[in-house]
């Protein structure tokens, strides 16, 4: 096929865009090992409709089905945003004098400033469409909160949000934008649950985390009549609707008749990645094609790089069912100098099954140099990028620059999850000199690992 020259942002139209979502978990060799109640038992989706809606919850639990059809009331607000642009980065590989070729998915482009949107459109819709007055859960940064409020709105559905304490008293504009789409905000830990009430009790000064503003929001899910429990990634269902970044992505690269020879994105729970790569993945499972997959995380909270595969909680309150996957331990808490985001203990379980066997690779990186990388793109592709989404520019920029070595003409790819306007504290710190890395001990880390949970049947 002959090459076009790819324009600066490539748009699919508005019907061009994909109607199914995407399922890797069809395709895989060998699944990712089920959810366990804590009694050892493997979760069936009946076991989990107290927290999740019954069509997501089926979701969860579906490893067969290939393509699932967008319902047409998300693709009707899909359509609002979407498609999103492919662009290349020319400025940037001019800049840095490599022969690569630089492509970014940009999945910025709406209220949340994220990816987030993509699920929490669908699984307000589901919630919506199951009859439930409302949903809760919990936002770290923001954007997923964000997202949500925006879906709820939508859909007409009530939505309480735990935030973790710290973001809650760093970033109060993001509530603000919260409360514009009419959720409530609660910061956690907090006086509301039984769970927030004992981490208190103990600790009154604890910032939080996401794995207890998790404990809150299911609490308060299971607890009221009518509601129901949502989470932002992680989750097999959120990578299922991420796959739309994906496959526009595979779109857009074959009418330009390139394909990528290294697909990257930043790592907190695994849900753009998973999306992104999902048909790629997908073509190297089935011996098509063999592009590198690198999963970028944080130094300061290195679940893939340095957690273990085990049975873990997905929440500190331990409530939730237990999932495989890279962990640092429910009870982990990153430094409170960390502020790039992508805190989350744990991994996708599809993500962390296919790095256990061999088809990704994961690297981590300190948050000085995925702001001088953050800097650097601002100031070429005229976007403030998302300190998470930052941590794949830094490493597509790394894998540039060894292109630049050998000579080597590779086609990158990196998602580029969302914008850094309500991050505007960490640029600062960055920009003022005052920003630091912190890397934890391995004792620091087996603190939290120490605390696995033993679970009967399982080594
Ligand atoms: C939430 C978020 C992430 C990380 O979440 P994943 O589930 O790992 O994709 C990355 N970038 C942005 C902008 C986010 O909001």
């Amino acid at each position: 096929m002959t090459e076009l020259k790819a324009p600066h942002r490539l748009y699919l139209h508005e019907g061009e865009m994909p109607t199914q979502w995407y399922n890797l978990r069809a395709d895989m060799k060998e699944l990712p090992d089920p959810m366990l109640l804590p009694n050892g038992q493997v979760a069936t989706e009946e076991d989990i409709y107290p927290v999740f809606c019954k069509k997501l919850a089926h979701q969860e639990m579906d490893n067969e089905t290939r393509f699932v059809d967008i319902p047409d009331e998300v693709l009707d607000i899909y359509k609002v945003y979407r498609p999103s642009p492919l662009c290349r980065a020319y400025d940037l590989e001019k800049t840095l004098g490599t022969p690569a070729k630089i492509y970014y998915k940009f999945e910025g482009n709406n209220t949340s400033g994220s990816h987030k949107l993509n699920s929490a459109v669908a699984q307000a819709y589901y919630a919506k469409d199951e009859g439930l007055k409302g949903i809760t859960t919990e936002t770290g940064a923001g954007q997923w909160g964000t997202a949500l409020a925006e879906a709820a709105q939508y859909f007409g559905i009530d939505l309480i949000v735990y935030m973790v304490k710290v973001s809650y008293e760093q970033k109060p504009f993001r509530k603000a934008v919260m409360e514009t789409f009419d959720a409530r905000v609660i910061a956690s830990p907090s006086d509301t649950t039984n769970v927030g009430r004992a981490i208190l009790a103990e600790d009154p000064d604890n910032s939080g985390s996401l794995g207890t503003a998790i404990s809150e929001a299911v609490e308060v899910a299971v607890t009221t009549e009518g509601y129901r429990y949502v989470l932002g990634s992680v989750l097999n269902q959120v990578l299922l609707h991420q796959s739309i970044i994906g496959l526009e992505t595979e779109l857009a690269f074959q009418k330009l008749g390139e394909y990528p020879d290294i697909v990257i994105g930043c790592a907190g729970g695994g849900s753009n990645l998973g999306g992104l790569v999902a048909p790629f993945m997908r073509d190297k499972i089935q011996g098509k094609t063999n592009p590198r997959v690198i999963a970028v995380e944080p130094a300061s909270c290195p679940s893939l790089t340095r957690g273990r595969y085990a049975y873990d909680f997905c929440d500190t309150g331990k409530t939730t069912p237990l999932a495989k996957m890279y962990t640092l331990g429910a009870g982990f808490k990153p430094s409170a100098n960390h502020a790039g985001g992508l805190r989350y203990h744990g991994m996708s379980p599809i993500l962390s099954k296919l790095y256990h066997d061999g088809y990704m690779e994961a690297v981590s990186c300190e948050q000085t140099k995925v702001f001088e990388a953050a800097k650097l793109f601002a100031q070429r592709e005229t976007i403030l990028p998302a300190p998470e989404s930052a941590h794949a520019i830094r490493c597509a920029i790394d894998e540039a620059l060894k292109c630049k070595e050998t000579g080597e003409a590779k086609t990158i790819l990196f998602g580029l999850t969302g914008t850094g306007y309500f991050d505007l504290m960490a640029y600062t710190q960055y920009n003022d000199g005052a920003m630091t890395d912190y890397i934890p001990t391995d004792e620091d880390l087996a603190k939290s690992l120490d605390e696995l949970p033993v679970v009967p049947g399982i080594e």
